[in-house]
């Protein structure tokens, strides 16, 4: 196994997840107002943005899948087809799927 560091995200604060409509990156709404998304920022452009963080972002998605090597994933595979216009994907928690 690979000594891979993508964190899952506690429980506890799971419901107050939200998850990108683009790529499916889940992250804290306060990490995509400081951060925006890492995968589509220059088409979404949250950061700094809660009105487009709330546009941009779901909190309805049915579980959790975790890409840890984006190259070798078939799991990044297969988002990266949901993904017309993104190469590549970061080493992070997704939506499996949402609204
Ligand atoms: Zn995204």
């Amino acid at each position: 196994m690979s000594q891979a560091q993508a964190s899952i995200p506690p429980q506890p604060r799971a419901k107050a997840l939200r998850a990108c409509l683009l790529c499916s990156i889940i992250q804290t709404p306060a990490d995509f107002r400081k951060h925006g998304c890492p995968n589509c920022e220059e088409l979404m452009q949250m950061k700094g943005y809660p009105d487009r963080i709330q546009i941009c972002t779901t909190t309805h998605f049915d579980g959790i899948i975790a890409v840890i090597d984006p190259e070798q994933s078939w799991v990044a595979r297969w988002q990266r087809t949901c993904m017309v216009s993104l190469a590549n994907l970061d080493e992070s928690v997704y939506a499996a799927a949402h609204d």
